[in-house]
Order: C-alpha cells, then sequence, then structure tokens
C-alpha cells in the first residue's frame, strides 16, 4: 500500500483544516483535489464553456495546465495556477463551488483530473483530501478517512471562514447551497461522494478539527 492519506466528505465537514494540519503534522504534501475541480469551473467559466461534454470541452481539457503551489507565509490556501495564472480568491466563492460540483459529474473532467493527481501522487507521502481519494484516486492508499458532519454545522463552518476572509454570508442560503451541492455530489452516477469500503468514519459535529488530527495521526502510527 502508498504511504497515502486520503480524506472525502461533504463540503464544510472540516476537511481542509483536518488535512492541512495532518499534512504538516506528517511532512506530507496537501494535496486539495477541489482546488483543481474549482479551478477548471473558473476557466471554462472564463472561456464560455458551458458544464457538458463537447469538443470545446475536450479541448480546453486536452491541453489544460493546472499548478498547485503551497500557501504564501500567513496564508492557508493552496495556490493554483491555470494556463500559468494565478487564480486567487475567486476559486474560493460558495458559487465557485457549485459550478465546480457541475463540471466535476463529467466523466471527461474527472478522467483528466483524476489522471493528474495520481501524477502528483506517485511519489506518496501525500495527503489528498477530496470526494473520491479513497475510492477512485488512490484505492491503493495505506490509510483512508471519511469526514462528515452535520449540515447545519458545516453551514456555520463554512460561515465562519467566509467572514474570516471578510466577507458577508447569509447562512440559511449557505446551508440550501451545501445540502444542494452534497446531494448532487452523492448522487452523480460518476465516482460519487461515498467512503470507501476500507475508510474509517469520522463525524465532526461534536468534535474540534485538532481533535479529529490526533485520532487520524494515532490511527495512521498504530
Ligand atoms: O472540496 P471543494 O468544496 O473545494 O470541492 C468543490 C467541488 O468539486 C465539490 O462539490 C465536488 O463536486 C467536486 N470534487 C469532486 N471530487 C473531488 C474533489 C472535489 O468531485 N475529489
Amino acid at each position: 500500500r502508498k504511504r497515502i492519506v486520503t480524506i472525502d466528505g461533504p463540503s464544510g465537514g472540516g476537511k481542509s483544516t483536518v488535512s492541512r494540519a495532518l499534512a504538516a503534522k506528517l511532512h506530507f504534501t496537501y494535496l486539495d483535489t477541489g482546488a483543481m475541480y474549482r479551478a477548471v469551473a473558473y476557466h471554462c467559466r472564463e472561456q464560455g464553456i458551458a458544464a457538458e461534454e463537447g469538443p470545446q470541452l475536450a479541448d480546453l481539457l486536452a491541453s489544460l495546465r493546472i499548478e498547485l503551489l503551497p500557501p504564501l507565509p500567513g496564508g492557508d490556501d493552496v495556490r493554483v495556477l491555470v494556463e500559468g495564472g494565478e487564480v486567487g480568491q475567486a476559486l474560493r466563492t460558495p458559487e465557485m463551488g457549485m459550478l465546480a460540483s457541475q463540471f466535476s459529474a463529467l466523466p471527461m473532467v474527472r478522467a483528466t483530473l483524476t489522471r493528474l493527481q495520481q501524477q502528483i501522487g506517485a511519489g506518496g507521502r501525500i495527503v489528498a483530501e477530496g470526494r473520491d481519494t479513497g475510492t477512485v484516486v488512490f484505492p491503493d492508499a495505506a490509510w483512508k478517512f471519511f469526514l462528515d458532519a452535520s449540515p447545519e454545522v458545516r453551514a456555520q463552518r463554512r460561515a465562519a471562514q467566509l467572514r474570516g476572509k471578510g466577507e458577508t454570508v447569509d447562512e440559511q442560503q449557505l446551508l440550501a447551497q451545501i445540502i444542494k451541492r452534497d446531494k448532487a455530489d452523492r448522487e452523480r452516477s460518476a465516482a460519487p461522494l461515498q467512503a470507501a469500503a476500507d475508510a474509517v468514519i469520522l463525524d465532526s459535529t461534536q468534535i474540534p478539527a485538532d481533535e479529529v488530527v490526533e485520532q487520524m495521526y494515532a490511527h495512521i502510527l498504530a
């Protein structure tokens, strides 16, 4: 089995916070696969390409160049370059999450990004975070986790995150978006969001992120 940790689950369950902290603790590289789906959605929107399979999307994917760079000192989001240009915070809005979810249902998009993620993870020592990293991208990962939490708590955490970035948020609307996006992610036919059969399932509704990290770390060392 490869020295890879996978952390999958619905949006806002604390995956990014936990994945970053665990990667730092293990001295592994953090792989934010959601950022790659967001980058495709962003780039397609810029190019006027709709979320459906066709020759235009195929062309774009064939030559697509996505690079991930570590966060700047003091920042915590992975930096994403698309065709050499940095995208920035436009990637992190709830609207871009919804659009990413639409593009992520297309098998063409998944095939391209899965291949890229497998290249990045080829040497191991990765903490991969997403929806299908334990089921599809790295089925032979040594440690797999599925991190869940109630939709209400996930909406609260997302709201706090966005407020921390100086944005105003409508928590009810955020909750509705989260529920809608998760339903779409769970019910799509291409790589639906689900726990791998061999994943450890954790629920972070009542547990703070640092404790989740401790539980994962203990499991990995065991
Ligand atoms: O995790 P994040 O909210 O950034 O992901 C954005 C969207 O990208 C998700 O709602 C999901 O539809 C898609 N995604 C995916 N597979 C992954 C990671 C993200 O389908 N491994």
